[in-house]
């Protein structure tokens, strides 16, 4: 008996070292602890916990830790993540975002009933609500001025490039009309405060707007996500014949490279250091009073060390942050900007993402959006 279970052990072991099977199967993550047994796929322990969620057509054990039948392991081998993966992943479609360990939960959860449970990579159809070009329903939207959540109807138009939405039910004239071409959206389950969390930005006169959404059904809302990516990767492709899809794959959504608080100052350097909250999007710097505010305070252009902008640790002789000790100047061709962060750790995040930011050459297009902030009134 001991012997059979040291040889399942060696087998699982071989199992493992398979093509595909060293990595989960549905995020990506190295060295996978769990697998389910009912779909033959080996998963990480966080994913595991998802599948937990799906236990009528997936259930798990640890590879470890739990027995392992000889059946069972001959059925692990007749599939495994490859063979998985060719059979759930069929026809992911381009737009849809896959995504890895570092993405919320919800993303995540989705993705796995998405591929096991409704099998929308295996028949086109289903692919429906995000794929025809057009979706339309309710969304709880947050107020902008007393944080309330009011359901307000959205429309995206892939064929008008716009995702639009209306304050009444029976409005003609919609509230805000958000052009394809400068929206992005990221799922922000912390700092929203709900796990459907997604945060909408756009730009309006070349700033940046914010608005917050949920939905209760977590399938609608990553639904929405990727109508929104399928309708800018049908925009992009129209725009930029020629360039390679994966080139405009990238460009769908992004996440930020750095958000949280920091103490500011004004341009004269004298006004007294302020408590922010800042986000770093791409090239934009942003501040907000409130990290939930519609729109910033202030946007400051990040370029690349080519074009004259450093980041340096610490502040000028004389001046001190308010509250806190870690300062960091951004020096850009028309001014310096001072910071300073709460914790020396938090400065050092921070100088990190203005670096990768700096330190990357700036694209023909960002020159006129440096300009454009030059000559900002
Ligand atoms: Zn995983």
């Amino acid at each position: 008996m001991a012997s059979d279970q040291e040889k399942n052990r060696q087998r699982m072991k071989q199992l493992l070292g398979k093509p595909g099977n060293g990595n989960c199967a549905d995020c990506g993550a190295a060295d996978p602890e769990w697998a389910s047994y009912t779909l033959g796929v080996f998963v990480c322990h966080s994913c595991s916990g998802l599948h937990r969620n799906i236990a009528q057509i997936s259930k798990v054990k640890s590879i470890l830790l739990d027995p392992w039948s000889s059946s069972e392991l001959e059925f692990m081998d007749s599939l495994g993540n490859n063979a998985c993966k060719a059979k759930y992943e069929q026809i992911v479609p381009a737009f849809y975002y896959c995504p890895t360990q570092k993405d919320c939960m919800l993303l995540r959860d989705q993705w796995i009933r998405a591929k096991y449970e409704r099998k929308e990579f295996v028949c086109v159809e289903r692919q429906e609500p995000y794929s025809a070009g057009y979706r339309e329903g309710f969304l709880w939207k947050r107020g902008r001025d007393n944080g309330q959540y009011l359901s307000r109807k959205f429309i995206l138009s892939e064929r008008e490039g716009v995702l639009k939405y209306f304050n009444k039910h029976d409005a003609r004239e919609p509230k805000a009309i958000m052009k394809i071409n400068t929206v992005n959206a990221t799922f922000q389950p912390t700092k929203i405060g709900t796990a459907h969390g997604l945060q909408i930005t756009y730009l309006k006169d070349n700033s940046t707007r914010n608005i917050f959404v949920y939905h209760e059904d977590g399938k609608e809302m990553v639904d929405w996500f990727n109508a929104i990516r399928a309708a800018r990767f049908h925009y992009l492709q129209v725009a930029f014949p020629g360039t390679p899809n994966s080139e405009l794959l990238s460009k769908l959504s992004r996440n930020y490279i750095k958000e949280g608080y920091m103490e500011k100052t004004g341009p004269k350097h004298t006004e007294g250091f302020k408590k922010r909250w800042f986000t770093m999007d791409d090239r934009r710097l942003m501040y907000f009073k409130d990290p939930l505010d519609a729109y910033a305070r202030g946007e400051v252009f990040i370029g690349s060390k080519e074009n004259s902008y450093t980041v340096l640790p610490g502040l000028p002789p004389n001046i001190q942050g308010y509250h806190w000790l870690f300062g960091i100047t951004i020096v850009t061709p028309d001014r310096k900007f001072l910071f300073a962060c709460e914790t020396e750790e938090d400065q050092k995040d921070w100088i990190a993402a203005f670096q990768t930011v700096i330190s990357r050459p700036m694209m023909p297009q960002e020159y006129a959006v440096e300009a454009y902030f030059k000559h900002k009134p």
